[in-house]
């Protein structure tokens, strides 16, 4: 690989640095199994600072090698964020004081928020105003532009569509190294690129997030199913009826003993005689979530849209399980498990996760196959099923989804602690190919997402009929394909088009 020397970056004056001794922690993600070695790594001071410094290396010309990964919280799965040989841009480092809670003089509330700022701080900030994002993602130690380069999905999105569906305006820093404003008004084919649009097109500095205003506490409730059509039956009624849960999603539990004396440490069975009978060793279920928002004075309210709309599904019904948490402590629960999970050192450890989108139509011959089979024995994470609406995601964005109007997210959201056996990469990674496998030869219609494809050929089947378009934002924002290279979409003509 060719390393550029620190002379080639000389020429700029900024109002942050560069440095070199951090690279190796820039050559990390949380997949945690690929590295690829930076030259420098940028901890901007200003906006400018990106500008100069993509500026620059497009001015270096096509023969250049050099390339520029903006980096959010480096919780990419597959080296996405890092750059070999490349400059990193740390997007924390604008985080911060420029985060700003916008609300009334008649105009729907909004933040502006950097693009390196993580989601818990913009839900701090926003709550001091009583007001919130209205889509998120499971987990909030992301960075405002990572998630809003890929999608950012979680269970509010039957209702307000993913993350980069409640973007308004964005700022953004071109592979030409220009600065951009951009919205649905404003230059709207750079806008809609950069949505979803995996770094390719610019770097998000700055994002203006739609608000809502955020209720005090959450009635957060699970509930089991020993039969996947009862399952996706009831999650489909529930994400398109009208009066319904704040949040849809749905997991998968394949073989696992005493699962509802876990729940007890944190929830309430309805029956607890009944509960502590239910045994789930063995057996394949699936596990319904829904949360209902609240305020203290409209608790009656809230028992009575829960109790109408749980009367309507086919759950078993000993496994009613429920609590009540803070709006934050409910939207920051995953931090609690990373919490727990790094205490015993199993945070750190490989990440062969999978996600796929997967089209309403063919969902269950996928369970059959997959739960019924391929994963029958083991798995080694949390597996989410939950649908969503086509409808509310925005088709001028650069994201690719599967063409029905119900699709599924599933997760396979493995660990791989040991270097053999079940627990190890290479175990997890069979099992991955196997689904993908199936799905490609039973021809389903599935869509990746955080994909990490490594050729091109692959990418356009990716995007299908969308490539042509994708291609040519690429040719107009970032024509020497400066931006995200470990993307593995436009290799620069000096690097190598796989790792
Ligand atoms: P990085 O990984 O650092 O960057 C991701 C990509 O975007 C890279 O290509 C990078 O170069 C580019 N990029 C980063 N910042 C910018 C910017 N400002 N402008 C332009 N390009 C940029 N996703 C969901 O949708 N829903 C979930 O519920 C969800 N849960 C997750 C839970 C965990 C524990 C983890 C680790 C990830 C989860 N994700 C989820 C995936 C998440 O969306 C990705 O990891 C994503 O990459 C965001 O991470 P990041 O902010 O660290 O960005």
């Amino acid at each position: 690989m060719h390393v550029p020397d620190a002379d080639v970056l000389s020429p700029l004056t900024l109002d942050g640095h560069f440095t070199f001794h951090d690279a190796p922690a820039m050559a990390r993600d949380f997949g945690n199994r690929c590295s690829l070695l930076p030259a420098a790594v940028l901890h901007p001071g200003s906006v400018s600072d990106i500008a100069a410094a993509v500026g620059h290396v497009f001015s270096l010309g096509e023969r250049s090698p050099l390339t520029v990964a903006a980096r959010g919280h480096g919780h990419s799965l597959m080296c996405q964020s890092q750059a070999a040989g490349g400059i990193v841009v740390r997007m924390e480092s604008l985080r911060g004081d420029r985060l700003q809670v916008v609300h009334g003089g008649g105009v729907p509330p909004f933040v502006d928020a950097p693009g390196g700022e993580l989601w818990i701080n913009v839900l701090h900030e926003t709550l001091r105003y009583g007001l919130a994002p209205k889509s998120w993602t499971d987990y909030l130690h992301l960075t405002v532009g990572g998630t809003l380069s890929n999608a950012g999905v979680s269970g509010q999105a039957f209702r307000h569509g993913p993350q980069v569906s409640n973007v308004n305006q964005l700022e953004i820093v071109t592979g030409r190294g220009d600065v951009v404003t951009c919205s649905p008004e404003e230059n709207a084919d750079l806008f809609y690129a950069a949505l979803g649009g995996l770094g390719q097109f610019g770097i998000i500095t700055r994002a203006r997030i739609a608000l809502e205003p955020a209720p005090k506490m959450v009635r957060w409730i699970r509930v089991l199913y020993s039969d996947f059509a009862s399952f996706t039956e009831d999650q489909e009624m529930l994400i398109m009826a009208e009066k319904t849960f704040d949040y849809i999603e749905g997991f998968v539990i394949i073989n696992r003993t005493g699962i509802l004396n876990n729940w007890r440490t944190s929830f309430k069975p309805q029956d607890p005689v009944q509960a502590s009978r239910f045994q789930s060793d063995g057996r394949v279920l699936y596990c319904l979530e829904l949360t209902k928002n609240f305020n203290s004075d409209d608790v009656d309210t809230m028992e009575q849209e829960v109790t109408a709309l749980l009367s309507r599904l086919g759950y078993i019904r000993s496994t009613l399980f429920h609590t009540d948490v803070t709006y934050l402590e409910f939207l920051d629960r995953v931090h609690t498990s990373e919490v727990k999970l790094r205490a015993q050192g199993l945070w750190e450890v490989p990440h062969p996760w999978l996600n796929l989108l997967i089209p309403r139509s063919s969902i269950q011959r996928f369970a059959k196959e997959v739960f019924g089979k391929i994963l029958k024995d083991s798995n080694n994470g949390p597996i989410l099923l939950y649908p969503v609406n086509k409808s509310k995601w925005d088709n001028r964005t650069s994201v690719v989804i599967p063409d029905e109007e119900i699709f599924y997210l599933v997760g396979f959201l493995s660990s791989a602690p040991s270097l053999s056996g079940h627990g190890s990469v290479a175990h997890a990674m069979n099992l991955n190919n196997q689904i993908v496998e199936f799905c490609e030869e039973a021809d389903i219609g599935m869509k990746q997402y955080l994909a990490a494809y490594t050729t091109q050929q692959q990418w356009k089947a990716h995007f299908g009929a969308r490539w042509e378009t994708f291609e040519r934002r690429k040719h107009t924002y970032d024509p020497l394909a400066i931006l995200a290279p470990g993307q593995r979409i436009f290799p620069k003509a000096s690097l190598p088009l796989s790792l």
